[in-house]
């Protein structure tokens, strides 16, 4: 009765959670509210008794959101997952994402993150089912501008913040400053999984659980994964942030979005021939900065002085030693307002974590991916179940902006994976299950994935259209199921998901499939995985026939194959989210029986057009 009351000093508290800035902030207010309303338990739990004590009309309509989000029934009315001991690892949007799934789910949720503060000024590029997601979270509460109107992106500080605030209003358990440094088995019989932490002191080392959701981020990756890195084209990009004051010459400026970029060569052009400055990509989008992510080439930033010496290895290419940041600040600046046509007016750029301008030059050129999602490991019989969700399950191509839709995507997977596993479902089926719709993730955008975004759910057949949950078997996944505390070294797997669920028979279906897309193109006879697509028109032929708009098969230059590839490389990534996994001179040279990489190669074309119309 009392939080009725004008002037009630628990909504002042609310009010100032809902509006927290800062992450510190945010747990500290969060801290404040229970206090303040005497509230001490965890879980869904504490979200009753939130909304119990705080019924006044703002709070009111956050809870008839969350209501809504929490009464779907794959929740089980927050019983599906009742008795499982989750920690999840990083406060990234995907662990945190992860987490919310988890707590609506019934489970007891701990998440740690190394860091205190959310300080990433980057602008992500959401789908439309992120966007829908997010506000049927409530997003527009915590955050009034939450894309407004035609925006479909987010800062990346921004989106944690609100996903922290619903975290902790279904009774998450948030802890800042602490970094998760591994597994400790069970001693006995009766003990749990407990987690190695840094600072070592902390209480929650103490903490027995049976799931590990790991997300933190592309740098972290638990003991047990195998990591497959993909190298493609020599890719080095650039991002930066110039403060926004929101004046009317800057709302104005209209944004460059993801999307209608790549073809505008006139553009590119004009930019080289004016400044020098040679890009493949621009983004620019508008949110609390004016953010840029770019793509330049190598070249150019030799010429204007960013990279100080040629080296063949990316990584001392672009080492600090090696690059220069005032020429960096320019070439950024300059890119910044030539694409802006020269209206925005005085950039100035916003600083980073460290108080320095921000902006950063990164390397795209090798992206890393974890072979599976999950495994399980059992030890004094006690079974742990571990998943991958986010950055570090699949590294995400900034310029498309692809890292919170495939996170998201992947932390309601494992989610899913979650449920089943509380459900008592074998552990194995579990791990082939998820598996099964991993092999999806790498493909998805928003074009393959179902159109009735209001309908997503953790339930994976609402997101992915035809999915097989039993692509992979039970069987097949043995080698994920870790006895002992042995350590992980299971064998290098073939990455061909679809040749591995019937090894021959798909391998033929894609044969004739490849055969039947490619027929009656001029030069172009496919018989075999290996010499039949070493010219490099095969694969043109393939993307022309679904995409017509995407290659002109007619005006390719069939003297120089490895032009050829990398230029189909290209458009793979590019336009069809479809990573190389062969270099284009490595295509080019293709010999002998097939190659189990251009099988696998493949086999991503064959699962995005044979979904599409033709
Ligand atoms: P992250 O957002 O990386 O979060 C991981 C979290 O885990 C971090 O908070 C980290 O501190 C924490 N963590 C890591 N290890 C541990 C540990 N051992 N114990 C506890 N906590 C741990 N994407 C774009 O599309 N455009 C961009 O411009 C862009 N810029 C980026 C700039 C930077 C510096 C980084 C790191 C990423 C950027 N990304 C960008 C990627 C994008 O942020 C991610 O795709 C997205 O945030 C989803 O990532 P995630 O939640 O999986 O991981």
């Amino acid at each position: 009765a009392l939080a009725d009351e004008p002037g009630n000093p628990a909504h002042a508290i609310f009010e100032r959670f809902l509006r927290a800035g800062e992450c510190r902030e945010v747990l500290g207010c969060f801290v404040e509210l229970c206090q303040q309303l005497g509230l001490q338990g965890t879980g869904l739990q504490l979200y009753h008794g939130l909304k119990a004590a705080l019924n006044y009309w703002n709070a009111k309509a956050l809870w008839s959101k969350l209501d809504k989000k929490a009464g779907h029934k794959d929740y089980d009315q927050g019983t599906a997952c009742a008795g499982t001991k989750c920690l999840v690892v990083g406060a990234g949007p995907c662990g945190l994402r992860a987490a919310i799934e988890l707590a609506l789910l019934g489970a007891r949720v701990v998440l740690l993150e190394k860091r205190d503060s959310f300080s990433r000024n980057n602008v992500l590029h959401l789908w439309p089912f992120t966007i829908h997601d997010l506000r049927a979270l409530g997003a527009k509460k915590f955050y009034g501008r939450f894309c407004t109107g035609t925006l479909d992106h987010i800062s990346i500080r921004q989106l944690q913040l609100i996903l922290l605030k619903v975290a902790l209003l279904l009774g998450v358990e948030v802890h800042i400053n602490v970094r998760f440094e591994g597994l400790v088995p069970p001693a006995g019989k009766a003990g749990g999984w407990q987690a190695v932490l840094q600072p070592s002191s902390s209480p929650l080392t103490q903490y027995e659980f049976d799931v590990l959701i790991s997300a933190g981020g592309g740098k972290f990756v638990p003991e047990g994964f195998k990591r497959k890195e993909t190298r493609g084209k020599l890719a080095i990009g650039i991002t930066t942030n110039f403060i926004n004051r929101h004046s009317r010459a800057e709302v104005e400026v209209a944004e460059i979005s993801g999307v209608a970029r790549i073809y505008n060569q006139k553009f590119f052009q004009n930019l080289y021939n004016k400044t020098g400055i040679d890009l493949e990509n621009i983004v620019y989008y508008k949110d609390d900065t004016h953010y840029f992510v770019m793509t330049a080439k190598k070249q150019s930033l030799l010429e204007k002085g960013v990279i100080l010496q040629d080296k063949a290895d990316i990584e001392s290419l672009l080492s600090p030693k090696n690059v220069n940041r005032d020429a960096l600040l320019s070439y950024a600046k300059e890119a910044a307002n030539f694409s802006t046509n020269y209206c925005l007016p005085e950039l100035e750029f916003a600083l980073n974590h460290q108080d320095l301008p921000d902006v950063d030059v990164f390397d795209f050129t090798c992206m890393t991916r974890s072979e599976n999602a999950a495994l399980v490991r059992e030890h004094n019989g006690s079974r742990l179940l571990l998943g991958l969700v986010g950055d570090c399950l699949v590294e995400p191509f900034w310029p498309l902006g692809t890292g919170v839709a495939r996170g998201f995507l992947a932390a309601f997977d494992a989610a899913w994976m979650v449920r089943r596993w509380a459900a008592g479902t074998p552990p194995l089926e579990v791990l082939a299950e998820r598996e099964s719709i991993y092999q999806h993730l790498s493909q998805t955008s928003p074009d393959n994935t179902n159109k009735n975004i209001s309908q997503y759910s953790i339930d994976p057949a609402t997101r992915y259209p035809n999915i097989n949950l039993q692509a992979i078997k039970a069987s097949q996944v043995r080698d994920l199921y870790l006895v002992g505390t042995v350590e992980v070294d299971h064998k290098r797997r073939s990455d061909n998901r679809l040749s591995m669920a019937a090894p021959g028979a798909v391998c033929e279906e894609l044969l004739s499939w490849c055969q039947a897309s490619t027929a009656g193109y001029p030069g172009v006879a496919v018989t075999n995985f290996s010499t039949s697509w070493t010219s490099g028109l095969a694969l043109c032929a393939l993307i022309h026939h679904f995409r017509p708009d995407l290659v002109d098969f007619d005006s390719v230059d069939p003297q120089d194959p490895v032009q050829i590839h990398q230029a189909m490389l290209d458009i793979a990534e590019q336009e069809l989210g479809i990573q190389p996994v062969l270099s284009s001179a490595e295509m080019a040279t293709m010999t002998g029986p097939d190659h189990l990489d251009l099988i696998t190669y493949l086999s991503h074309f064959y699962q995005v057009f044979s979904t599409s119309p033709e």
